[in-house]
């Protein structure tokens, strides 16, 4: 019994004894389940801790950036509807440009920054970006607190919260208003520079017209001189007064076509012409002076280049003449060859052309000053050999603005290759080249010469006696003088003209306005009277000047002999192929007489023809006394009433041409003198073309058996 006690005390012990150990091992499991929580959650709590550090850091460094920064920050709601964005933060700089402290500004709108100055375009894009929420970048103007303006760079982002949400506006200026003055500055200084470059060219153009004029006529006057008889010694002195005045002038347009495109008053032409001819026509030009030197001066066409090309015919001449003149200049002896040939670049094609010399040649370190203005390789060569040093510097700008390219190889004492390209258009077949050799040099003779009728328009008296002598001399027999271009347009109205040769300046109308009112009155009709400028303005891109006024060539003051027969002789041959019927001027100058009016009066028969025109002559004789006692005064009723009567006269007789003239010098009763003997002398011109015509008819004056 008592070993059953036992035993079953005994095993109660061992059911305790698992029981604690079962809980013990609970207990161990539990503890150490908590340290394990324990350990992490001291981890995460020093991670937090780390977190909230790093944070804190970062917006104290980001706060000492703003407040520190040297551009002004802004930080405004977001708020574009309402009263507007309302500024929440500004930082020192704002302060600082601005002169609000940031208690005075916070709260209030950027707007009182704004001035009357401020851009409404700028702040209108502004607004617009911020509403799409984009950012914006300008250059605005605000006002500091005390009304001072100030320019700002501005850029301006959009702060965006969690969800996407614009909450605020952060602007940072940097105060720009040293760089904007300075650009104003600049921009005044161009302006000014601009203006006075204008200016320049101005004075030069009319200097132009004041220097030329004189010298046409000393230029003018020196070649007649040297035209007549005179003793070796007065040759010799009126070449060297030659000599002196083209070098005067060469000079002088010069500077001028280096002020005109300095200017940038120059116009490239692209036109159709032929080369080879072109460039002949130069070579030409200065077969004489090689030839003086005994130098050998030729052109080597390569043959792939195209005949017709498209470019500026004249310019090209011009870099030409200058080259070739320079190269015969510095070369003593040898030769000087001149090479035309096409190449590519950046496969484009282009005309190559060189002049080689076997000159003085140019040393490696004066190469690329040569090409500046007023630089010359060696003053004492200079001495020797004259110049302005302008010729190159011409050249290169040309060569420039065609888009070429210029450059010279050299060797001192061996001779100078000096060569130029420029971009090659290649004409179409059906495109005429401008400058081929005149197909009708045979029309002009001497007889032909003396039937053109040309109207020479000038003010300056010396350029008058100038221009009707050379014509006579050239053989031109038929001549009138207009004094201005309202002038030129009537005497055009009352007779009948061939060519007009236009001065360019003159008063009352000049030359341009006279042409373009004559091309106006020539509208619809088939007429087209040719005008030839003739200008002392010979600087480059008065020619397009004068084209554009509706003139159809242009001879340059002084005028040479050779030029005004070309320009002459071109303007009639195209009338003569150009008009299939005979011109409208030639019929109006025949007949003298309307004779289907005169035999109203006089029903064909030859008594009442004669007692009429006997009348008639009588009468006009009388009148052209009157007009030649009366000529001499300025404004003279004699004059007028003169020419009124003897006006009606001849219209009653049908001698309208003759009545124009008497009424064009009525009109002008009060012009000087040198009109009315001009007019007189028209008005004699007529009645002798009247006297002619009826003589022609069998009539003599004043032979009359029934006159008693
Ligand atoms: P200019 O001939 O009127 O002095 P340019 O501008 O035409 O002015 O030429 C400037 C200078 O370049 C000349 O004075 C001369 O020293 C030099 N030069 C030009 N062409 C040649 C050449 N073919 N050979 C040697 N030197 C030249």
């Amino acid at each position: 019994m008592q070993d059953l006690y036992l035993n079953k005390t005994m095993s109660e012990d061992i059911d305790k004894d698992r029981k604690i150990s079962r809980l013990e091992k609970r207990l161990a499991r539990e503890k150490k389940a908590r340290k394990e929580a324990e350990t992490l959650l001291e981890g995460k709590s020093r991670e937090i801790y780390a977190l909230n550090e790093q944070l804190h850091e970062d917006a104290r460094l980001l706060e000492a950036a703003v407040i520190n920064a040297n551009d002004a920050i802004v930080i405004t709601t977001a708020d574009l509807e309402n009263n507007g964005p309302k500024i929440v933060y500004v930082n020192g700089a704002f302060s600082k440009i601005s002169g609000y402290d940031a208690e005075e500004i916070i709260g209030k709108t950027p707007r009182i920054l704004q001035g009357e100055d401020t851009s409404r375009e700028v702040l209108d894009a502004l607004k617009t970006s911020l509403s799409k929420g984009r950012s914006f970048q300008g250059e605005l103007k605000n006002y500091t607190k005390d009304g001072v303006p100030y320019w700002l760079d501005i850029s301006v982002v959009p702060v965006k919260d969690k969800r996407g949400n614009i909450t605020h506006f952060a602007a940072i200026e940097r105060n720009i208003t040293e760089r904007k003055s300075f650009e104003e500055e600049l921009r005044e200084e161009k302006e000014k520079a601009e203006s006075a470059n204008i200016a320049k060219s101005e004075f030069l153009a009319n200097m132009s017209h004041e220097l030329r004029t004189p010298l046409n006529g000393i230029i003018g006057m020196t070649e007649f001189i040297l035209d007549s008889n005179l003793s070796p010694d007065q040759r010799d002195n009126a070449e060297i007064l030659h000599g002196s005045s083209q070098n005067l002038l060469s000079l002088l347009n010069d500077i001028l076509d280096i002020s005109k495109i300095e200017a940038g008053e120059l116009e490239i032409e692209n036109v159709p012409f032929h080369i080879g001819i072109a460039a002949q026509q130069v070579v030409q030009l200065f077969l004489p002076i090689a030839n003086d030197k005994g130098l050998a001066l030729t052109l080597d066409r390569d043959e792939k280049v195209p005949s017709t090309v498209i470019g500026d015919y004249s310019r090209i001449q011009q870099v030409l003449r200058n080259l070739i003149s320079n190269a015969i200049k510095f070369t003593e002896k040898g030769s000087v060859t001149v090479f035309l040939k096409t190449a590519f670049e950046k496969e484009e094609p282009y005309l190559f052309i060189a002049v080689k010399d076997t000159g003085i040649g140019i040393a490696e370190n004066k190469k690329d000053a040569i090409f500046e203005k007023f630089t010359q390789a060696d003053t004492s060569v200079t001495r020797e050999f004259g110049g302005t040093g302008l010729g190159l510097a011409i050249t290169q700008q040309l060569i420039n603005m065609m888009g070429g390219k210029i450059g010279v190889d050299s060797v001192e004492g061996q001779g100078s290759t000096f060569w130029f390209t420029v971009p090659l258009s290649t004409a179409d077949e059906d495109m005429e080249p401008v400058n081929l050799l005149d197909k009708d040099k045979s029309y002009d003779t001497e007889e032909i010469r003396k039937n053109i009728r040309i109207l020479a328009v000038d003010d300056h008296p010396v350029n008058q006696v100038f221009i009707i002598k050379l014509l006579k001399k050239l053989g031109f027999s038929y001549v009138d003088l207009a004094h201005d271009g309202q002038e030129a347009l009537d005497m055009i109205d009352a007779n009948s003209y061939d060519v007009v040769l236009m001065d360019c300046q003159m008063p009352v109308l000049d030359g341009y306005h006279a042409t373009t009112i004559l091309r106006e009155k020539e509208q619809g009709t088939d007429r087209h009277l040719p005008v030839i400028a003739l200008t002392a303005n010979a600087m480059i891109g008065d020619r397009e000047k004068c084209l554009k006024a509706g003139m159809d060539d242009y001879v340059s003051k002084p005028v040479k002999a050779d030029k005004i027969i070309e320009a002459i002789q071109k303007q009639i041959s195209n009338k003569t192929t150009n008009d299939a019927s005979p011109t409208p001027e030639k019929e109006k100058l025949e007949p003298p007489v309307d004779m289907k009016h005169f035999e109203t009066f006089t029903d064909g028969d030859p008594e009442e023809e004669k007692e009429l025109l006997d009348l008639f002559f009588k009468q006009t004789e009388l009148s052209i006394g009157e007009l030649e006692e009366s000529c001499t005064d300025d404004k003279s009723e004699d004059w007028q009433r003169a020419a009124h009567r003897m006006k009606g006269a001849a219209a009653n007789l049908g001698a309208n041409m003759l009545a124009k003239a008497c009424a064009e010098a009525e009109q002008n009763y009060e012009d000087n003198q040198s009109f009315k003997e001009n007019m007189l002398a028209k008005i004699k011109t007529r009645l002798d073309a009247l006297q002619a015509f009826f003589h022609s008819r069998g009539y003599h004056q004043g032979t009359n058996e029934r006159r008693v």
